[in-house]
């Protein structure tokens, strides 16, 4: 069997060819993120264009990369939920293009899901499991029962890790910094981290008196704005130059952030060995993501992993951002599932916003 995924529910227009034993043939990706650190964000028509302009490029290169033809394939699976609508529309429309010129099966996606189970490519790692999935646009615990079978532990209430990390390394004009020109605001944060004291500033991790599951970040980020500013005057620096205490709200930032995701994730781990949802001796957790690259993160979910006997697992890091094979690869376990294969495309349409699984957050609140 043989899948074609295609991607753009963002900012990366991506696609591969995988297989049923998980054999990645070909991808290719084209990634918008230097406009969009141009504009300090991604402006949607803009992304829609860039899209336009390289779609089929891509699709071509993967399947050239891959030696086989569009009639090969078993099927196209393509994101359609959530997104950008913008971005969303043009990786469907093409999608439906190719499925009504080869006769294709379509596998519509859902881009957490497709996160969520990308770790099955590279691991083997049987249901269920916990899944933490922490990016610029998503944050979210869940509990993965089956291919389409999730349970909704917690999400952000507001914005999400990285995007709250993009938010401080602007404020703190980290793009103007040599070492972090080029990089994004939270590998900047992690880079300039190494270099600060995390005990100089001490913030707290939002939401400590709400024992449930849920995350927020936009506190925290008027938290560490009000403190730049503070800083500002005290250094005599102005709005758009680099403090010399940068690094050191950089490692307090990331601290707190980390701390936050640890909290909330041991939380979820005992509702889970307690409803007897995880296996009491052998459970895993999974982290994926931009955000889970950070290795100080990491590594505090290494200490709740370690501490409640779990195993932590995470993708390489360029499975853990936004990719073709992922989606490829829902494909593929759609069709073992036997979930989810349209070969009627009428009708279908994207979800901007599309929740993942049945919500169980009020239980994770009363068990608490
Ligand atoms: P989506 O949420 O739909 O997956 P996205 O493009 O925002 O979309 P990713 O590509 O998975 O998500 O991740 C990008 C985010 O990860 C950015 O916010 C970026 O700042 C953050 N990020 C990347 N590297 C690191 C790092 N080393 N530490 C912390 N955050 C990081
Ligand atoms: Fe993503």
């Amino acid at each position: 069997k043989l899948v074609l995924g295609i991607e753009t529910s963002c900012d990366d227009t991506a696609a591969a060819v995988v297989d049923d034993a998980g054999h990645v043939l070909g991808e290719a990706m084209h990634s918008q993120t230097e406009v969009h650190l141009k504009t300090g964000g991604i402006v949607p028509p803009v992304a829609q264009q860039l899209h336009r302009e390289n779609i089929q490029r891509i699709v071509e290169e993967t399947l050239s990369a891959s030696s086989i033809s569009p009639r090969d394939l078993s099927a196209i699976a393509t994101t359609v939920k959530p997104g950008l609508a913008l971005s969303l529309g043009v990786g469907l429309s093409f999608s439906l293009q190719l499925v009504n010129q080869f006769k294709k099966p379509f596998i519509p996606i859902h881009h957490m899901e497709a996160h969520a189970l990308t770790i099955r490519l590279t691991n083997k790692v049987e249901f269920p499991f916990l899944v933490l999935l922490i990016s610029g646009g998503h944050c979210l615990l869940a509990l993965v029962r089956g291919v389409s079978d999730f349970l909704l532990l917690g999400k952000s209430l507001d914005i999400a890790p990285g995007d709250m990390l993009d938010k401080v390394a602007r404020r703190l004009s980290l793009i103007k910094h040599p070492e972090c020109s080029t990089m994004s605001g939270g590998k900047a944060i992690e880079h300039l981290a190494k270099q600060g004291n995390r005990f100089h500033f001490t913030i707290n991790p939002p939401m400590q008196n709400v024992k449930n599951c849920d995350f927020s970040f936009t506190g925290l980020q008027h938290v560490i704005d009000r403190l730049i500013k503070h800083k500002e005057k005290e250094e005599g620096v102005e709005k758009g130059q680099i403090l010399s205490s940068a690094a050191d709200i950089a490692a307090a930032v990331q601290h707190t952030t980390a701390c936050h995701l640890a909290k909330r994730t041991h939380r979820a781990i005992l509702f889970c060995k307690q409803k007897n949802l995880l296996s009491p001796a052998d459970a895993v957790l999974v982290v994926s993501g931009g955000v889970a690259s950070n290795l100080y993160i990491r590594r505090a979910l290494e200490i709740v992993a370690n501490a409640t006997q779990c195993t932590l697992l995470c993708p390489p890091p360029r499975l853990c951002t936004d990719n073709g094979i992922m989606i490829a690869w829902n494909g593929i376990e759609r069709l073992h599932a036997g979930l989810g294969i349209l070969h009627d495309v009428e009708g279908i349409r994207y979800e901007p916003k599309c929740p993942l699984g049945v919500d169980i957050s009020k239980e994770v609140a009363e068990a608490a």
